[in-house]
């Protein structure tokens, strides 16, 4: 019996032993521990008391564990108590009681048992309060590390913490994510003119306005000196930024009290957003960061100014670009097409595709502002992809209702669109679906895309070309590129930049016109001009020689359903 009582206090203990090490709550190791006793031991049950108020934490069954013990367990028909120390050196501070049901002692082995287990159990919580205030210190020292001292705000560090968990939660709830990096206006000279004293007060200050304006759940970090960041996150769209935007421009309205002095302080503003499904990363601080910087550039210097409204056009852009992303899905896009006509006879030869926006705030925003936007954000590709798709749709439609008019569509593509993946595959798919003889397709490039003739560029246009498909220089003469280029490049077509039409009238312009058009056609190449706006313009093309030309002279950009009734007639 003693034998066997013994493997099982030692199986406690050993099993005590290794609680100790993991971080298991300590009042659930002491329930166990009090479990186990009851089974080791000729008793009924079992408490762990803390008499000492150094231990925060709770001692088991303390509501009905009085001082005056021996009556109330009387009470409840407990014979006997046994009062083991929990000892730490000479000190006690507190005891393990052993309550019998029936009256009489424990033996000597017994006896011995309890005191070593009171005394593991001692040794145990004086650990887990060594570890409990470890941990303490740690988190005071991550609190700290964590804030900025001087106003309390979560510093960068924090952060980026935080946007670590906002790019997690961004993924389960697809909302939109923003940045939005804000810095004060001439700090400098506040602190040069008033003292530092004045500038950390003004931080503190601004830093206080600044928390009233965010909702819980967001936050707002001292990023370094004068810069502070807003992470806003589960927004469900892009206005309540601007929400955010204009309550910040409201509050740098209002003079700071710092010190009993009143400062007018502006601020510039840069946000950057991540809508829903995109990744949250830091890149979402470096864009909010450029656009701040991009803001403070507008600003005028040598003024403590209110500023936000300056920067409110980098807000603009990035509101617009989370706008883009969902006018694509909203169907708010839509493709005119503007007549190409033969110079010879004056008939539509063909049509070129040009992106429209409407956006349901702003009214059109011009393919001027809109690809540039898109081309920045990567969804250059998806635009592009959709005005390709859209228009050799329609194109099939027309050559459907007039198999014997033929019709070119001419397409704009971005230089971030034939870098992306596959390209030509794209293409190759959309004239498919749309059953388009690929003879029937121009695509329009810019001279940008020819400066950067690398080889993975050259790839896709001649992969192009072997589909069938023709490539034009659209706008020619804006850019860098040469007449020597003409030659070099897999084209088939020029397309002469409105800007010398608009000076065919003197004879300088009008030698440009035709000293490219001799040397396209000398290249094999087709000349179109484009922007002919009047009849003296048209009639000078035509004189010069270009094959084909395009503008408001001949027809504005229209609607699709236009351009079927313009081949009725
Ligand atoms: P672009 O390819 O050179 O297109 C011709 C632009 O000139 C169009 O402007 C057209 O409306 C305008 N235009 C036509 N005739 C005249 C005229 O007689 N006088 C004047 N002043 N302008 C005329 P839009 O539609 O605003 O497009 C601007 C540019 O945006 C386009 O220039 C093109 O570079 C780009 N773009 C348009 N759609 C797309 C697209 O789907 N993808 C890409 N990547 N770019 C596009
Ligand atoms: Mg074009
Ligand atoms: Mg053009």
């Amino acid at each position: 019996v003693v034998v066997n009582g013994e493997d099982r206090l030692s199986a406690v203990l050993s099993e005590f032993a290794r609680t100790v090490i993991t971080e298991f709550p300590i009042q659930r190791i002491l329930d166990h521990l009090v479990e186990r006793i009851i089974e080791v031991l000729p008793v009924s049950s079992a408490v762990v008391t803390l008499i000492s108020n150094e231990f925060s934490v709770a001692d088991l069954r303390q509501e009905d564990h009085e001082p005056t013990i021996a009556p109330a367990t009387v009470a409840v028909g407990l014979a006997a108590v046994f009062t083991f120390p929990l000892r730490h050196g000479t000190e006690r501070f507190g005891t393990l009681d052993l309550y019998c049901d029936a009256p009489g002692m424990l033996d000597a082995a017994d006896m011995v048992a309890a005191q070593t287990l009171a005394d593991v159990a001692a040794a145990y919580l004086l650990n887990a309060k060594a570890r409990d205030e470890a941990l303490a210190r740690s988190e005071r020292f991550h609190q700290i590390s964590m804030h900025d001292s001087l106003t309390g705000l979560p510093n960068r560090r924090l952060l980026e913490e935080r946007l670590q968990h906002a790019a997690q939660r961004a993924r389960r709830t697809r909302t939109y994510t923003s940045v939005m990096f804000l810095d004060l206006d001439e700090f400098k000279q506040v602190n040069d003119t008033y003292g530092h004293l004045v500038g950390d007060e003004l931080l503190r200050v601004v830093s206080r306005r600044l928390l009233r304006l965010i909702r819980s759940g967001d936050t707002l970090a001292r990023f370094s000196g004068d810069e502070f960041v807003f992470l806003c996150e589960e927004m469900n769209s892009a206005g309540d930024v601007e929400t955010l935007a204009k309550r910040i421009d409201a509050t740098f309205a209002e003079p700071f009290d710092v010190a009993g002095i009143e400062l007018t302080i502006g601020a510039s503003v840069g946000l950057a957003f991540a809508g829903p499904g995109e990744d949250v990363s830091s890149d979402l601080l470096v864009r909010a960061d450029m656009a701040m910087y991009r803001a403070k550039r507008a600003n005028e210097p040598g003024r403590i100014t209110v500023d936000v409204r300056k920067a409110r056009r980098s807000i603009d852009n990035d509101v617009l670009e989370v706008d883009l992303r969902a006018a694509l899905q909203a169907d708010e896009l839509d493709v005119a097409y503007q007549p190409i006509v033969r110079s010879a006879d004056g008939r539509v030869s063909g049509v070129e595709a040009l992106l429209r926006w409407t956006h349901p705030g702003r009214g059109a925003v011009s393919p001027a502002v809109m690809v540039p936007i898109a081309e920045r954000s990567g969804l250059i590709s998806e635009v592009g992809a959709w005005v390709l798709e859209r228009s050799c749709r329609d194109h099939g439609r027309w050559t459907r209702l007039h198999p014997d008019i033929p019709l070119d569509l001419a397409v704009n593509v971005s230089v971030r669109q034939l870098t992306g993946r596959d390209y030509c595959a794209d293409v190759a798919a959309a004239l498919d679906s749309a059953d388009m003889d690929p003879r029937s397709l121009v695509l329009e490039i810019t001279e940008s895309i020819i400066m950067e003739h690398s080889d993975r560029i050259m790839t896709v246009l001649a992969g192009l070309n072997a589909l069938g498909v023709r490539l034009a220089l659209d706008d020619f003469g804006t850019g860098y590129s040469s007449l020597s280029y003409l030659g070099r490049m897999p084209i088939q077509i020029v397309k002469i930049d409105r800007g010398f039409i608009a000076d065919i009238g003197d004879a300088s312009g009008r030698a440009i016109v035709a000293a490219v058009t001799d040397l396209a056609h000398v290249l094999g190449l087709t000349v179109v001009a484009e922007g002919v706006e009047n009849v003296q313009q048209r009639d000078a093309t035509s004189a010069i020689g270009c094959d084909f030309a395009q503008g408001y002279f001949f027809a504005q950009p229209m609607p699709a359903a236009s351009i079927e009734a313009l081949l009725v007639a």
